[in-house]
């Protein structure tokens, strides 16, 4: 069972790998209010999903991260240096992982496949990452979240798959997936 957590785990880093590096020396300090707020996104959340998801604290070296078992952890650095708006779409983000279990459908995929990386593969992929960003986006306008803080977050990202073919990327380029948000934000 262990072994199975860790596999789908490391699955999970896949599906969420963003480029950005949240590497520092030393442990920077998560503030009261920090702390406070992602009580208040959690809570919101559970709510909203219905469910019963718990968010952590972590080192994850990118925004944040999640299970199908419920457990988000978001990054220290990321926490204490982001805005509101761009620390409730990680969250947010990673909730839609999380409930629609994508580690555990993606594994079911890989344990089916040969050991290459087929084009389903990515394809469920890039669907999941699009599905997490239309969730959130309509997590963000329900619970009054701030669409220009979210755009720039992602615009502001550089492009991880820079240079890679379309049919292998996972995620969309940054102005399509903002636009993207943007157009679930605004008919939600
Ligand atoms: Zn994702």
């Amino acid at each position: 069972m262990a072994k199975l957590v860790r596999g789908l785990s490391l699955l999970l880093l896949l599906i969420c790998s963003v480029s950005t590096q949240w590497v520092s020396g030393s442990v920077p300090k998560v503030s009261a209010e920090r702390i406070r707020l992602i009580k208040e996104i959690q809570e919101r959340l559970n709510v909203s999903f219905q469910c019963e998801f718990s968010i952590s604290i972590g080192d994850t070296r990118k925004y944040a991260m999640a299970n199908s078992g419920g457990i988000i952890i978001v990054d220290r650095s990321f926490l204490q240096n982001a805005d509101r708006g761009r620390i409730f779409f990680a969250i947010a983000h990673e909730y839609a992982h999380a409930y629609l279990e994508h580690d555990v459908r993606l594994f079911a995929m890989a344990l089916d496949q040969d050991a290459a990386p087929t084009k389903s593969a990515v394809e469920a992929r890039r669907r999941f990452e699009k599905e997490a960003d239309g969730i959130a986006a309509r997590k963000a306008k329900e619970m009054g979240f701030s669409i220009d803080s979210i755009l720039d977050f992602i615009l502001s990202q550089p492009d991880p798959e820079k240079g890679i073919p379309f049919e292998y990327r996972v995620y969309s380029k940054p102005r399509e997936r903002a636009d993207y948000i943007l157009t679930v934000y605004h008919s939600s």
